[in-house]
């Protein structure tokens, strides 16, 4: 089936073409994997070197069909770009800090070496939401320590996914080693089954996530690290300034129209005044927000989302928990029908029974109020995610207990719960993962140990458990 990726702000094509074939995808990746995984690791890091500076050169391009493909304002793209660029030397630190050889001497002038070696061909499924900064999060990592590479990008993303692959490719990555493929669920599907793949790294969804899972059942022996979605909570306990707990929770909630997997979706807050006034200053900061065209003046705030089927479908979000008893405080209105610009949307669903444990991957933040911090950490518990959290005021022994109680892989205090530093391991518990955290430790899912031990001359000798010769009848 022909693919089209149209601009989500225009509706207008931006690129179109053919779907891949997975299986000879992984026939180059494998027959370019030995030469490239034999190459100093120095040549390597000064290919990716490269890399970033082709990145850098060609920096207003490639932010400005980020911003056009995925419809995010041109400002946030260039930040999109710039952690495509600092990438390369975080995970060469990386790589060096966390699968460096080691050498320690043992017995008899023997030696204890750890070396890493790459796993050979790995699958990357990337999201739309990030889609270059995501991908390149596992590509660079993976190609550092040897491997070949099939990327397929989101369906929603081919152009920047194309445009990623020939970066490399201009900055000398050999066109074996990293292979585009391109398809939606049926071709990344097909990318997993391959018998000679030997892992997939795979950012998206936690529904996709949990397929992919399935179909690795049976195959143990292949790495696969799934960074996936969040149902994230953002308390705000005994905040002194309201005005800028509200920017922090705007800014969590609705940044990217809140396609962020660490976006807060559920604002927890005390009962009463104090709650009331934070909602106030939120909806004060809400009725500012510039949303428009990716690349209008001035820059919006927010873009439109993907596509007319996810905003349609986060309608229909919202319109259940409106049924359910959802008081609106901020609708999500839709511009035009056409187009999926959606306004940052407030629903207070303190009261809404059997509210679903679902991430609503866009701009609505839901509020919900207790009547104390133990019911609030329990709420910011209820779920079956575990990515982000964050708390907004407090002390630091409020903050102490929050760190302790509250289940999640990125747990922050006065800072909004999204844009995690890619210096620092980056990973969800719960449905938000499988326990191979990406970005600083990437280089853990890119590479396996060898321990070894190795002696220059062979002494072998059995002390025990042997017949004295002299006793052995012929
Ligand atoms: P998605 O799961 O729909 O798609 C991701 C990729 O997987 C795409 O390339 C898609 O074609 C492919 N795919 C989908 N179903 C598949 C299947 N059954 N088998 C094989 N491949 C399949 O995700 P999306 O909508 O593109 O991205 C948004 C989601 O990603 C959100 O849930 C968000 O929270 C999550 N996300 C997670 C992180 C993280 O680091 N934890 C970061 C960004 C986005």
């Amino acid at each position: 089936m022909h693919l089209i990726s149209t601009e989500p702000a225009t509706g207008a094509m931006i690129w179109s073409g053919e779907p891949g074939d997975a299986a000879a995808e992984v026939v180059a990746a494998r027959a370019a994997f030995p030469a490239w995984a034999a190459l100093p690791v120095t040549v390597r890091a000064e290919t990716l070197r490269r890399f970033a500076n082709t990145v850098r050169a060609r920096e207003s391009e490639f932010a400005e069909l980020i911003a056009r493909e995925t419809g995010k304002p041109l400002w946030e793209a260039k930040t999109e770009v710039a952690a495509v660029v600092g990438k390369v030397d975080i995970s060469i630190s990386a790589y060096m800090e966390r699968t460096p050889q080691r050498k320690h001497e043992a017995a008899m002038g023997a030696k204890v070496a750890v070396r890493h070696k790459p796993h050979g061909v790995l699958a990357v499924l990337g999201p739309y939401n990030f889609p270059a900064h995501l991908p390149n999060g596992h590509i660079v990592p993976a190609l550092l320590a040897g491997n070949a590479v099939v990327f397929k990008p989101s369906e929603k993303t081919p152009a920047v996914g194309a445009m990623l692959v020939e970066l490399y490719r201009e900055a000398g990555v050999p066109e074996g080693v990293v292979r585009l493929l391109i398809g939606g669920p049926d071709e990344g599907r097909a990318l997993a089954g391959q018998p000679d793949i030997d892992g997939l790294l795979f950012t998206g969804s936690a529904g996709a996530g949990q397929a992919l899972h399935r179909q690795f059942a049976d195959m143990p022996h292949k790495i696969l690290a799934l960074e996936l979605g969040g149902n994230n909570p953002l308390v705000v306990w005994e905040a002194k300034d309201m005005e800028a707990a509200a920017a922090i929770a705007v800014q969590s909630a609705y940044l990217s129209a809140g396609q962020r997997c660490t976006a807060a979706r559920r604002l927890i807050v005390p009962e009463g005044a104090k709650g009331d006034a934070l909602v106030d200053a939120i909806t004060r900061l809400i009725d500012r927000l510039i949303i428009d065209h990716p690349l209008a003046e001035p820059q919006p705030f927010m873009g439109s989302v993907i596509d007319n089927a996810a905003a349609d479908r986060l309608e229909a979000q919202f319109a259940r928990l409106v049924d359910g008893g959802g008081k609106v405080i901020r609708p999500l209105l839709r511009w035009r029908e056409d187009l999926p610009f959606l306004s940052a949307a407030l629903i207070d669903v303190t009261e809404v029974q059997d509210r679903a444990d679902e991430e609503l991957f866009g701009p609505v933040l839901q509020v919900i109020r207790v009547a104390d911090f133990d019911a609030a950490i329990a709420e910011a518990n209820n779920t079956r995610f575990g990515l982000a959290a964050s708390l907004v005021g407090g002390s630091p022994k409020l903050y102490d207990r929050f760190w302790a109680e509250v289940r999640a892989g990125v747990i922050n205090w006065n800072k909004p719960t999204n844009g995690a530093p890619s210096s620092a391991p980056f990973g969800g518990v719960g449905l938000s993962g499988n326990h191979r955290p990406s970005a600083y430790y990437a280089a853990d899912y890119c590479a396996y140990p060898v321990t070894s031990s190795e002696a220059e001359i062979a002494r072998g000798s059995i002390d025990q458990g042997l017949r004295d010769p002299n006793t052995i009848e012929n």
